[in-house]
C-alpha cells in the first residue's frame, strides 16, 4: 500500500490519474537532477509495481523512442519526462512522485531544523529576556533605593539649609548689633573729642589768662617796687624839702635865688621863667642881702 509514503496532498497520485498537469512540481526539471543531497533512503520502495508497460505517472506507452525507465525509489516504470537524476553525483533516476516525496521530506527536515534552531534561539532569548528582566528589576530596585536616598538627601539638605539660614540670620543680627555699637562708640568718641577740644581750648585760655595775670602781677610788682622806691624817694625828698623850706624861710630872697640857681630841681616853685631868667636874676642881685649868708 502507498499510505504512509505520500503526504495527504498527494492523494491524487494514489488515485492513479495519469495527467501530468496535476503535478506542478514534476516538470520543473525534466530529465535533470537536483543539486541537494538527496538520498534513496528517504523513499520507501514499493514491493509490487502497479504498472508494467506504461509510465505510472502519465500512463504513456513505452517504445524505442520513449524508453522505459525504472524508478530507483519506488521501482515503478516511468517515462523520461517524469524522471529526474537523484543528484549531481548520483546518476540513478527516480520518478517525480519519489522526487516530490524526497522534497517534502527534505522540507520537513528543514522545517524541523529551523524549528529546533528557533526553539533554541527562543529558549536562549527567553533566558536572555529573563536575565534582562532580572537586570531591569535589579536596576529598578537600585533606582527605588536611589530615589529614597535622593528624597532623604533633599530633606536633609533642606533641613541644613534651614539651619544655615538661621545661623546666617543670627550672625547677621550679631554683625548689625556690633555695627550699631561701633556707631554708638564712634558718636561717643566724637563727643569726647569735642569735649577734649573744648577743654583744651579752655585750658589754653586759662593758661593764657594765668600768664596774663602773672604778667600783670609782675607788672604790678614792678610798679609796686617803683612806688615803694618812689615813696622812699618822696619821703627823702619830703625830709629834704622840709629842711629846705625851713632854710628857705630863714634866707632872704637874694640867697634863695642864689640857691635856686645852683640847685634848680629844688626850687621849681620859685624858679623864674626861662626867658626872663637872667633878667630876674640881675634884678634880684641888685638888691642887698639881708641874711648875710653870702
Ligand atoms: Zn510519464
Ligand atoms: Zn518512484
Ligand atoms: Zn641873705
Amino acid at each position: 500500500m502507498r499510505s504512509g509514503i505520500f503526504s495527504s496532498s498527494s492523494s491524487a497520485v494514489s488515485s492513479g490519474r495519469p495527467t501530468s498537469e496535476k503535478y506542478g512540481y514534476a516538470q520543473s526539471n525534466p530529465g535533470g537532477f537536483h543539486q541537494s543531497n538527496f538520498s534513496l533512503s528517504m523513499i520507501t520502495p514499493l514491493k509490487n509495481p502497479t504498472h508494467k508497460d506504461s509510465c505510472h505517472i502519465c500512463n504513456c506507452s513505452f517504445s524505442l523512442i520513449n524508453k522505459k525507465l525504472i524508478c530507483k525509489g519506488c521501482g515503478e516504470p516511468m517515462c523520461y519526462m517524469h524522471s529526474s537524476l537523484l543528484d549531481r553525483f548520483n546518476l540513478e533516476r527516480i520518478c517525480d512522485v519519489c522526487m516530490r516525496q524526497i522534497l517534502v521530506k527534505q522540507a520537513e527536515d528543514e522545517i524541523a531544523e529551523v524549528k529546533q534552531r528557533c526553539s533554541g534561539e527562543l529558549s536562549f532569548s527567553v533566558l536572555e529576556r529573563e536575565e534582562k528582566t532580572r537586570l531591569i528589576n535589579k536596576a529598578l530596585g537600585r533606582l527605588r533605593k536611589l530615589r529614597i536616598e535622593k528624597k532623604d538627601l533633599i530633606e536633609k539638605f533642606k533641613k541644613e539649609e534651614e539651619k544655615s539660614k538661621k545661623s546666617l540670620q543670627l550672625v547677621s543680627d550679631e554683625v548689625k548689633k556690633i555695627q550699631e555699637e561701633i556707631d554708638e562708640y564712634r558718636k561717643q568718641l566724637e563727643v569726647q573729642k569735642k569735649e577734649e577740644h573744648h577743654n583744651w581750648e579752655r585750658m589754653k585760655m586759662t593758661v593764657e589768662d594765668q600768664n596774663a595775670l602773672l604778667h600783670e602781677v609782675s607788672k604790678k610788682e614792678v610798679l609796686n617796687y617803683e612806688l615803694e622806691s618812689n615813696v622812699d624817694n618822696r619821703t627823702k625828698d619830703a625830709q629834704q624839702c622840709l629842711e629846705l623850706n625851713v632854710l628857705k624861710k630863714q634866707l632872704c630872697i637874694i640867697c634863695n635865688n642864689a640857691l635856686a640857681k645852683s640847685l634848680p630841681h629844688m626850687f621849681d616853685e620859685i624858679s623864674p621863667q626861662k626867658k626872663s631868667k637872667s633878667q630876674r636874676l640881675q634884678e634880684i642881685t641888685k638888691d642887698v642881702c639881708k641874711c648875710s649868708l653870702f
